[in-house]
């Protein structure tokens, strides 16, 4: 039997970044949402839940700004001057050659702008939290909210809950992250495989200032990213083999900065490790479609790709800006939101650029992390002549600032209404 009663238009499942922000961008449009997540909010904000911190590209601090997080979030945020990319093997530091972005090559009005700004995860989620919280009439939070069914009818969606209880929309979009157990509901293939690595996150903290510099310093193992955070800290996303990471996760402090000095070098000083470690294990997944009977995929849900280039929460948060636009833009025409002609022209939008960085991700870890002499030479080589043709260097910082292609309204910076 259809039932035409809705709790919200939109029933989101995934309290991630990427769920939190799509909610904050629709309830902020005069769309009613409901976000269901499977875990309690406290657990979400605690120091220990998520050690990552996101390297944020120009267009997703834009957006942000537009959604009133960023106000909330700017002195918390590391600005990016300089990113160095370089080959290298461990105790032999970089190779000369390499591949240097500056912010003050960039032209016309992003001159002198940072590269981006490297911000602590838990507190972008603390910020977008206080945000929603202004517009609680639009959307409503229901943590321990696990959700285990969805039935999709002519009239709208139901969305089962793990206890019994069920909730009414229009739509379900699904920011349900990796394992997206809504679109395997939906019967959704895609094509994927798991790296065999895992990326080991932790704070370093150094003597000397690091500039605003981050360096992706490319070791045999896999990358070892170094992002600079707020004071004299920075980040790491050191990548190894599994197994690797575990063991080195597992090492008391001393032998762990040991490993540590080896590759970081000596450029900011004395170094210390501090806080916790966490282990993320690393896979790439790429949704066929990503939408279905009234459900839509956003953000790790549709595609998750190796973190080598800091951009799977920035393609996540492009997807809710093309996402917002679509369903604001239908909902103001009187459309239904769930239908298939809306869903398909967000899918239209971001095929493109989700399928081709996710490429360009997963060829840059393949080719980086090896230690075989011919690739590592040309490699090198690459890097030095990339880094020498100041046009395609200035193109690779538009890119990765998400300012290249057809930009929906909200990563210009202008708000939906
Ligand atoms: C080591 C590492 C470093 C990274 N660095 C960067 C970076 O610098 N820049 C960048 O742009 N990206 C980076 N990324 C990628 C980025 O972290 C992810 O793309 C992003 O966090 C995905 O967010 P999401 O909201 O889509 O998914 P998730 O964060 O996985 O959220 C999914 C949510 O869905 C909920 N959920 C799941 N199933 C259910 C269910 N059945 N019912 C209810 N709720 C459910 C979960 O509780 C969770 O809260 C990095 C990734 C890694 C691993």
């Amino acid at each position: 039997m259809v039932k035409t009663q809705f709790d919200a238009d939109i029933i989101l499942i995934g309290g991630g970044l990427v769920g939190l922000t799509c909610a904050l961008a629709l309830g902020m449009s005069g769309l009613r949402v409901s976000v269901l997540d499977a875990a309690p909010q406290a657990a979400s904000l605690a120091p220990e839940f998520d050690g990552r911190v996101s390297a944020l590209g120009r267009a997703s601090t834009r957006l942000l700004a537009a959604l009133g997080v960023w106000p909330r979030l700017a002195d918390r945020a590391q600005p990016i001057h300089d990113i160095l990319v370089s080959d290298g093997r461990i105790g032999r530091g970089p190779s000369p050659l390499s591949l240097h972005f500056d912010h003050l090559e960039g032209d016309g009005e992003i001159a002198g702008q940072p590269l981006g700004h490297i911000v602590e995860n838990r507190h972008l989620r603390a910020a977008l939290y206080a945000a929603l919280s202004d517009h609680a009439e639009m959307v409503s939070l229901r943590p321990a909210s696990l959700v285990t069914g969805y039935a999709p009818d002519p009239g709208g969606v139901t969305v089962r809950l793990a206890d019994g209880g069920h909730v009414r929309g229009r739509l379900c979009a699904a920011a349900d992250g990796r394992e997206s157990p809504l679109r395997q509901m939906a019967g959704i293939k895609g094509v994927g495989w798991n790296y065999g690595q895992s990326g080991l996150v932790a704070t370093v903290h150094h003597d000397l200032p690091h500039g605003g510099l981050a360096h992706e310093y490319f070791l045999p193992g896999g990358p070892f990213a170094i992002l600079p955070m707020t004071g004299n800290r920075s980040s790491l996303v050191w990548t190894e083999p599994t197994a690797r990471a575990q063991a080195l996760r597992r090492l008391d402090q001393a032998d762990f900065d040991i490993e540590l000095r080896a590759r970081f070098g000596s450029q900011w000083g004395e170094i210390k490790s501090e806080g916790p470690r966490w282990i993320y294990p690393l896979s790439f997944h790429h949704a066929r479609d990503y939408v279905a009977d009234r459900l839509v995929l956003a953000g790790d849900a549709a595609h998750t790709i190796h973190p080598i280039a800091g951009q799977g929460l920035n393609l996540g948060l492009r997807d809710v800006a093309a996402l917002a636009e679509v369903l604001v833009d239908a909902h103001r025409l009187g459309l239904d939101i769930g239908s298939a002609i809306v869903l398909a022209r967000y899918q239209a939008w971001r095929r493109f650029d989700n399928v081709s960085l996710s490429v360009i991700t997963d060829l840059l870890n393949r080719l980086f992390s090896n230690d075989l002499p011919l690739l590592r030479l040309a490699r090198t080589i690459g890097l030095g002549v990339a880094g020498s043709i100041g046009p395609l260097r200035r193109l690779a910082m538009r890119h990765a600032a998400g300012d290249a292609g057809t930009l929906p309204r909200l990563l210009n910076g202008n708000p939906l209404t």
